[in-house]
């Protein structure tokens, strides 16, 4: 193994792969249906990067220290044979967990299989418990109670870890975080609440809708206590907090108020090869061309290992004094 480091030190760990551009909801934080209408060209089948490719890079991540592979989209679960992919990925020396992330409203049906081939863990969106709500939240695609089932199949299974993305807006679902925490208190499912984001340019993000986590904390100590627990290990993503009454944990994700650029050890890969060192990325690398393009693996390691050398994203914690990011990336393309 050749583990590598960026320019602020931080090695490269966990590769998050958008393994399908499109999805069957139009979330309007995400997705609105008005941009992402039935004339927005998503990429055609054979744009999108094959199984063996990713299986390639892939192994080329886990040599550069990458152990940690989260498959994403658009909605991953709309690409065929996932599972195939899963098991691909598993066998791969050096990775030792997998996880997903979905809207889960394809999911009942697939857990099964998707455990069978090695899913380690997944996480599930879900802002919220009113059915009207969650309709209007997926745009108008969404039906809540499949989800719910999906989720409780999910807790009831051996996967190791099921988590809920709450992305909290001001004034649309803020009153659903403690219907939400009550529904999966004294479970095994973790909600986690994560700041909206101002992720591309599409999605109409202001300020005035960010509710800070220290927000969410009052709004539920109004309620239940809660204290923090340490993380798990370096680099998480999520504060961590449990119930002193309760069994169960919660998240708060805070790119807005409380950055966490510094232990950022991800990369992200797009359904049609692009590699990007930063979430708010504006620079992309075009992997697959060089795939596709050369038969040379020494060619496509060097390049992969000079772009993660050179990396000194941080943007989360310099978001204040950029102005006019025109050309940041679609969190759909890059999945969150
Ligand atoms: N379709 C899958 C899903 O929704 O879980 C996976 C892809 S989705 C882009 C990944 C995560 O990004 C979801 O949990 C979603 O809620 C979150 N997300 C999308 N847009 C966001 C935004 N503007 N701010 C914060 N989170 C966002
Ligand atoms: Fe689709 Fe996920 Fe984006 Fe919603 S958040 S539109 S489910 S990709
Ligand atoms: Fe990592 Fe970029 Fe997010 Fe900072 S802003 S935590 S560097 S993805």
């Amino acid at each position: 193994m050749n583990k590598i480091k960026d320019k602020l030190n931080r090695p490269i760990k966990d590769l998050r792969i958008s393994v399908m551009d499109t999805c069957n909801y139009r979330c309007p934080y995400c997705m609105p249906a008005d941009k992402f209408d039935e004339n927005y060209q998503f990429l055609k089948k054979e744009e999108r990067l094959g199984f063996l490719e990713i299986e390639k890079l892939v192994k080329i991540f886990a040599n550069f220290g990458v152990n940690k592979i989260r498959l994403t989209g658009g909605e991953p679960l709309l690409r065929r044979n996932l599972d195939r992919l899963i098991k691909y990925l598993k066998n791969i020396e050096g990775i030792d967990d997998i996880a997903l992330t979905t809207n889960g409203q394809l999911l009942q049906k697939q857990l099964p299989k998707l455990i069978d081939a090695g899913l380690d863990r997944i996480n599930i969106s879900l802002d919220t418990i009113d059915e009207d709500l969650y309709y209007q939240m997926s745009g108008n695609r969404g039906q809540l109670q499949v989800v719910l089932d999906a989720i409780d199949a999910a807790s009831a299974s051996s996967l190791k870890s099921v988590k809920l993305n709450c992305v909290v807006q001001k004034g649309v679902n803020d009153h659903q975080i403690l219907p939400l925490l009550e529904r999966y208190q004294d479970t095994n499912v973790v909600v986690r609440f994560i700041e909206f984001m101002d992720v591309g340019t599409k999605n109409d993000w202001q300020k005035s809708k960010v509710i800070d986590f220290k927000e969410i904390i009052k709004i539920i100590e109004s309620k239940w206590q809660i204290e923090p627990l340490s993380a798990n290990y370096i680099g998480e993503v999520a504060e961590r907090y449990r119930y002193k009454n309760h069994a169960g944990e919660i998240g708060f994700i805070s790119s807005i108020s409380k950055p966490f650029c510094q232990t950022c050890s991800r990369a992200r890969i797009s359904a049609d090869g692009k590699l990007y060192t930063c979430l708010f990325a504006h620079t992309e690398h075009d992997l697959k061309k060089l795939i596709r393009s050369s038969n040379n693996d020494k060619e496509l390691e060097a390049t992969i290992q000079n772009i993660w050398q050179n990396r000194d994203d941080r943007y989360s914690e310099i978001r204040h004094e950029l102005t006019g990011n025109k050309d940041k990336i679609e969190m759909y393309v890059i999945g969150g």
